[in-house]
């Protein structure tokens, strides 16, 4: 069955867009932790980011860094924060959370609710520096 993440790729689900390449998506996570927190991932379905062919791997994280640099210069902070958990979503992804502190990236705390049009103008940010 396909995942969550399939589904936003084929666009059978919407989400709010980044950055978007042939191999990989970048998207705002639903669920934030931070303004900018966003999710990379390769479009082919695998689960686990560590068992993704070394080439993949590579590129994914090269995507990620620009990514990152581009939510750097929209969002206050000190850095953007990398988290890989994966509990939850069985398709591999990367978290790039703003932080200022080492608690701005616990994945326990309560997360932002945002509006829609809050989405809609952090991902245009982002995007436009990319
Ligand atoms: P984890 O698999 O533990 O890394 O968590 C999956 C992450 O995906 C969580 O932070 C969720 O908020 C996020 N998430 C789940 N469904 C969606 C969705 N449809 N659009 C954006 N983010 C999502």
């Amino acid at each position: 069955m396909a995942t969550i993440f399939s589904k936003i790729i084929s666009g059978e689900i919407p989400a709010f867009k980044v950055a978007e390449s042939d191999n990989f998506l970048a998207f705002l996570d639903i669920n934030p932790l931070a303004q900018g927190h966003t999710l990379v991932i390769p479009k082919k379905e695998i689960d686990y980011v560590f068992d993704m062919d070394d080439d993949a791997y590579k590129e994914l994280f090269l995507f990620a860094k620009k990514v990152a640099r581009a939510i750097k210069q929209v969002v206050p902070c000190t850095k953007i924060g990398v988290a890989i958990i994966g509990l939850e979503v069985a398709h591999a992804h990367i978290h790039l959370v703003p932080i200022n502190d080492v608690y701005d990236i616990d994945f326990k705390k309560e997360k932002l609710k945002l509006s829609h049009d809050q989405f809609v103008q952090i991902a245009s940010s982002i995007a436009s520096k990319l």
